[in-house]
């Protein structure tokens, strides 16, 4: 039996030393405030039992975790269809980076890239048909697979990334250039911007996460939100490409399919067993959470948990 509380406990200690090694995300100015003290890890198993430790009820911007929320829903109305707008290998360049996208002529290596996750929400405004429908619908999805209705965004982060946000336009215009954006630039990269100001706690990460360690049905409601094939093929992107140009490092040393936020949010799956999810606003140079990286790592080592 894992003492999960005692593993947290000491979690929470021994990341100490790390929390003021991170640099927060200064390029969205209302991120740049954010405390480096804090920290905040969440467990939660398939029957509902949760272990937290730290500032798990406060909400923090989940900013590319969205990526994961957004590429659950296009996959979901466009099936494989997707793969013809956005691939599926990882980029081995940094989150915002245009070169790539030049040379392989619009077309993202994969969703969870700024490009890529740029390119889901215009599938996403093509099928709602406005970008309120779109971010009310990715909104609604969230709050359901997070049984919580009183998820939302925020409105200052979105402003104030909104007015700095000149690469992900210049990724846009490059995609539009090359006819893979559908709708306006201006309405899919602010969209896309909304979503990625969503805030949550990693208490309410973690249930979020659930569907996706089981094979893509609420272990707790029953509810089923997608299916096993296609959760099977997030959690092989979250793997591969889910901490950009360090998914390599994240899988050598944590092993698990995960998905990172510069908000300093990370949520991970142990499949068919439960969902993580950590946050601690510095960052290493990839833009990953440092002490939130090493506390998984930290944990799949004290648990024996992870898919190698
Ligand atoms: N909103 C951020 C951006 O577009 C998301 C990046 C991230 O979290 O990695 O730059």
């Amino acid at each position: 039996m894992i003492n999960y509380e005692a593993i947290l406990s000491e979690i929470a200690e021994e990341i100490v030393p790390y929390l003021s090694l991170g640099k927060v995300a200064d390029y969205i100015p209302a991120l740049a405030n954010a405390d480096l003290n804090q920290f905040a890890m969440s467990i939660t198993l398939f029957d509902g039992t949760t272990y937290n430790i730290g500032d798990f009820n406060t909400r923090f911007s989940i900013q590319s975790i969205s990526k994961v929320f957004t590429f659950t829903k296009s996959l979901n109305i466009h099936s494989a269809e997707l793969y013809n707008r956005v691939g599926k290998e990882p980029s081995g360049n940094p989150f915002n980076s245009l070169v790539q996208l030049e040379y392989e002529k619009g077309k993202p290596r994969n969703p969870f890239i700024n490009a890529g996750a740029i390119v889901i929400t215009d599938t996403l405004i093509s099928h709602y048909k406005s970008t309120e429908a779109t971010f009310e619908n990715t909104l609604n999805f969230i709050q359901s697979i997070a049984h919580n209705k009183t998820i939302d965004f925020d409105s200052e982060v979105y402003e104030s990334e909104y007015k700095t946000s000149f690469r992900n336009l210049a990724l846009a215009n490059l995609m539009k250039s090359f006819g893979n954006l559908d709708n306006s630039v201006d309405d899919v990269v602010k969209t896309y911007l909304k979503h990625c100001s969503i805030a949550m706690s990693t208490k309410e990460l973690s249930r979020a996460m659930l569907f996706l360690a089981n094979h893509g049905t609420d272990p707790i409601s029953q509810q089923n939100f997608i299916t096993p094939s296609q959760a099977k093929r997030i959690n092989a992107l979250m793997l591969t490409c889910g901490h950009y140009d360090a998914s390599g490092e994240f899988a050598f040393y944590v092993g698990l399919p995960g998905k990172s936020g510069v908000g300093g949010g990370i949520v991970a799956v142990v499949p068919n067993m439960m969902s993580i999810a950590v946050f601690s606003p510095g960052l290493n140079s990839w833009g990953n959470s440092l002490a939130g990286t090493h506390a998984l790592q930290l944990f799949t080592s004290k648990s024996g948990l992870s898919i190698f």
